[in-house]
């Protein structure tokens, strides 16, 4: 019993993805990333993207990117290796680089090449006390992305409002599902969440009902304003939420943390 409360709880591993590039991916993992830790939910990023997107938003300079995502599925490293501290407090990092293009082909051959990921986590442990995993996938439904989706416990969709968005999710369910029947059976969709959601456009909300009428409750209450202050953030290696606080997208993505940590209690509870 004693044993069993000195014992880290295992952090909740979330997978970011849409096999679409631009629809926001990126963006989310850094700033409900930011807004997780700064109401106490320590995380940690996982840049499972070639482009390093994420890494580079955070401000990490290739140069010291030593130890990365790649060193982590190649077995080369262990993940504790690879973990970079950010600017933010409670926000931390595995990065990658243009590395983890070679991983797809190099893996090709591994029976193992799907739990590479999910098993360099459990070797983790929590170290760090970690409440979250959030990790960041490439626009594609490759060896990276199964990884990723192996290794997670949910979900996090981010669905951009325009006209073929719908399209596209219908293949990621697929994806979901196949997954859910062989490689990780645990798998949930945590949830869909609207991004870039132009208000004087009327599609935007044609497209918001679509997906609602669609998903039901699946989609998030919180809607991402499309906010040129969001798209501004990375060229500063900066989260939206420090570079500015009070725009709309960073509002945004302080109530989508909360509603995402208000649905993971009522899974939790379930
Ligand atoms: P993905 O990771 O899915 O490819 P990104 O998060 O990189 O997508 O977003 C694509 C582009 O759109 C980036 O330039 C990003 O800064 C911008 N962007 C993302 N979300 C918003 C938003 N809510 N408002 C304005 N621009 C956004
Ligand atoms: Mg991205």
């Amino acid at each position: 019993m004693q044993q069993r409360v000195a014992e880290a709880k295992r952090p909740r591993v979330l997978v970011i993805a849409n096999q679409k590039g631009g629809v926001g991916k990126t963006t989310t993992a850094i700033n409900l990333g930011t807004a997780l830790a700064a109401v106490g939910q320590p995380t940690l990023i996982i840049d499972l993207d070639p482009q390093g997107n994420a890494s580079t938003g955070l401000g990490i300079p290739r140069a010291e990117r030593k130890v990365t995502s790649y060193d982590v599925l190649m077995g080369a490293a262990p993940m504790a290796d690879a973990v970079l501290p950010t600017r933010i407090p409670g926000l931390s990092i595995v990065p990658s680089t243009v590395d983890l293009t070679g991983a797809e082909l190099e893996l090709v051959g591994e029976k193992d090449r799907n739990f590479r990921l999910r098993e360099a986590l459990a070797t983790f442990g929590n170290e760090g006390n970690l409440a979250y995993v959030l990790i960041d996938c490439p626009p594609s439904l490759s060896i990276l992305t199964i990884n990723a989706m192996v290794a997670a416990d949910a979900a996090v969709v981010p669905l951009q409002c325009e006209f073929f968005a719908l399209e596209g999710l219908s293949q990621l369910l697929k994806t979901l599902d196949l997954v859910r029947g062989g490689l990780n059976p645990k798998l949930e969709i945590q949830g869909i969440i609207l991004t870039m959601f132009d208000r004087r456009n009327n599609l935007s909300d044609q497209v918001a009902a679509d997906v609602r009428a669609h998903l039901g409750d699946k989609v998030y209450q919180t809607i991402i304003p499309r906010n040129v202050r969001i798209s501004e953030a990375p060229s500063h290696g900066l989260p939206a939420l420090v570079y500015d606080l009070r725009c709309p997208g960073s509002q945004a993505y302080i109530k989508l943390a909360g509603e995402m940590i208000q649905r993971e209690r009522s899974i939790m509870a379930a």
